[in-house]
């Protein structure tokens, strides 16, 4: 089968208009600010996670973006930079799997020399499936990287692998998280999608394995992010039932949220053991305030992971009239100023995506 998925459909064209930033924080049509960046370096990916990049879609004649399609670092960091002067405080590394992009120490030592209007340090984080970590931690590391997320669905092996769909082990995921705990890239987050029926059964083995361990496992409910994973509902469990089955057996303690916009309610064990997120993006939609942008693979920005068109960046950065970097800002900034995007609160009052067109696909803006 020749499954062409075609991610996107034609690209916003933006016009570069002169920078027309009126003050910071940067508000949304909702008043939301502009706060976080999430930078997709690569489509590619060596899993195929069902409600990510099922293998029925992802096959093997599924063409990815070929290299000069990719924005180059310089391009991502020149662009970074205009965002954080329009600001962005927190910059996620993101993917299909970035650790499969090739010399990504060296980006992530260009995006850490940037800084805040004020001449604060950068927020700067990455996702990773954790395959690759065990041999990258240190060098991402000494590149400046400060924190990171590791996405581990289960820790039985048939459970696992079945989630992954490439056979990978738990175990070589678990050597990662040591050394990124070891290379001083913590306090680690553990994302685990929950999908009733399939994994909903390791959630407390997960509890318990990383309870006292300094990680921070967070429980994502399933999401009908894309085109092609077969989301329903009825695979949907509510992160309230995963609190409950939780502090059944561990009584739990609500925590405030660490930053605005923050997407996880806090939960802390109540005999010390660490503490949980519980990221309801379903069930209670965070949209009121979300703030973060998304940068794609091939530099289209997208304001909403649910969002069918992204606007063309990388075509102002390599067009035939040279643009400035006002004139960025006035560009980027125009998108966000427009934005209204809201899409999980609509889907929780029975609407759908709003022009009918088809979502984007996860792994190619990031999560
Ligand atoms: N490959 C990296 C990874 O898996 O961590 C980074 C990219 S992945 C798209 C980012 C995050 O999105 C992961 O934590 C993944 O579990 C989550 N994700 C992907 N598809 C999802 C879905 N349908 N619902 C909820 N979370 C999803
Ligand atoms: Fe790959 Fe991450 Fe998507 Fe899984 S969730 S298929 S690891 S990009
Ligand atoms: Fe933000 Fe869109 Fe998700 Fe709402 S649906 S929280 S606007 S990304």
């Amino acid at each position: 089968m020749s499954a062409r998925v075609i991610p996107l459909h034609d690209a916003r064209p933006l016009r570069v208009a002169p920078a027309a930033v009126a003050g910071l924080p940067l508000g949304d049509a909702l008043g939301r600010p502009l706060h976080d960046l999430r930078i997709s370096v690569t489509d590619r990916c060596n899993f195929r996670c069902g409600y990510c990049m099922p293998k029925q879609v992802f096959d093997k004649h599924h063409e990815f973006l070929p290299h000069a399609d990719l924005l180059s670092f310089e391009e991502i960091t020149r662009l970074a930079h205009v965002f954080v002067g329009l600001g962005v405080e927190k910059l996620r590394i993101t993917g299909g799997e970035p650790l499969l992009r090739r010399h990504l120490e060296t980006l992530i030592e260009m995006l850490a020399q940037l800084r805040t209007p004020d001449g604060r340090e950068l927020d700067l984080t990455l996702t990773t499936n954790g395959s690759l970590l065990a041999r990258k931690a240190g060098a991402l590391k000494a590149a400046g990287l400060r924190r990171l997320t590791v996405s581990l669905d289960g820790l039985d092996d048939a459970v696992f692998q079945r989630m992954n769909d490439v056979g990978f082990p738990v175990a070589d995921v678990l050597d990662g998280i040591r050394a990124a705990q070891a290379a001083g890239l913590g306090p680690i987050k553990v994302n685990m999608v929950v999908q009733r029926g399939v994994n909903d059964g390791q959630i407390l083995a997960m509890a318990r394995h990383f309870r006292h361990s300094g990680v921070v496992l967070r429980f994502i409910e399933y999401m009908d992010v894309g085109a092609t994973n077969g989301w329903r509902m009825d695979q949907v469990l509510p992160s309230a039932e995963v609190q409950r089955r939780i502090a059944a057996e561990w009584p739990l303690a609500p925590l405030s949220h660490s930053a605005p916009g923050e997407t996880a309610e806090r939960w802390a064990y109540a005999d010390g053991g660490g503490e949980i997120g519980l990221i309801s993006s379903v069930t209670q939609a965070f949209c009121g305030d979300c703030n973060r942008a998304r940068l794609s693979t091939e530099g289209r920005l997208y304001t909403c992971l649910f969002a069918t068109r992204g606007h063309d960046l990388r075509a102002l950065l390599r067009g035939t009239a040279p643009v400035d970097d006002g004139q960025l800002a006035g560009a980027v900034a125009g998108v966000w100023q427009g934005r209204s995007d809201r899409y999980s609160q609509l889907r929780g009052q029975g609407q759908s995506t709003p022009n009918g067109e088809r979502r984007v696909e996860m792994h190619y803006i990031g999560g």
